[in-house]
């Protein structure tokens, strides 16, 4: 996981001062640290305990389709409002200031499907704790997270209420 975390670009005051972005497009595009970070999201995952991979938008995109094909399952996408083109299911989730919305197909997972959720950052759980949400609006149940990276300070885990959790890299 050293290998992993000393590919990951650090870019301080991005989007804004105070954050320091973990910028993993340097990680990516390493062909050694990409295979890491695949191998890495699936393991200890057993396939028969899963059932679909859902990576949300935008950057859980760069994973979970890779996952899901690694693990032998298909990928379902759940992304910003208005982007899905069919009937769609919602959950809102507080930011710093204000809200967001996510969408998923109402047909994307069927109730009693296992889903694991890929994103590439753990921070405050907020989206995380909202997809979970939208996966139990549809009668699925949550599997498990697979994050690149935890940000272990701001306690992201403590929304996950009990679910399985795996990150490559802590912070
Ligand atoms: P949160 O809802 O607070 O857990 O934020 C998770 C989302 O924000 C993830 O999808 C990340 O893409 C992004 N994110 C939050 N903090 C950072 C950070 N320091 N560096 C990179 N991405 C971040």
């Amino acid at each position: 996981m050293d290998q992993i975390k000393s590919l990951i670009r650090e870019i301080p005051d991005w989007p804004k001062p105070g954050i320091l972005f973990y910028d993993i497009t340097t990680l990516m595009k390493d062909s050694a640290g990409l295979t890491a970070v695949i191998a890495g999201l699936q393991e200890g995952v057993k396939a028969e305990d899963v059932d679909v991979v859902l990576g949300i938008e935008a950057r859980g995109f760069f994973f979970a389709p890779t996952v899901a094909h690694a693990l032998g399952k298909g990928f379902v996408p759940v992304r910003k409002p208005k982007k899905l083109p069919w009937e769609t299911e919602s959950v809102e989730y507080a930011l710093e200031y204000g809200v967001d919305t996510l969408e998923i197909h109402k047909d994307a997972i069927k109730p009693g499907q296992r889903v694991l959720i890929v994103d590439d950052v753990l921070a405050t759980g907020g989206t995380a704790e909202a997809v979970a949400k939208l996966v139990e609006k549809l009668g699925g149940k949550v599997a498990g997270f697979a994050f690149v990276i935890e940000l272990d300070f701001l306690n992201g885990r403590e929304k996950l209420n009990g679910y399985p959790i795996q990150s490559l890299v802590h912070y």
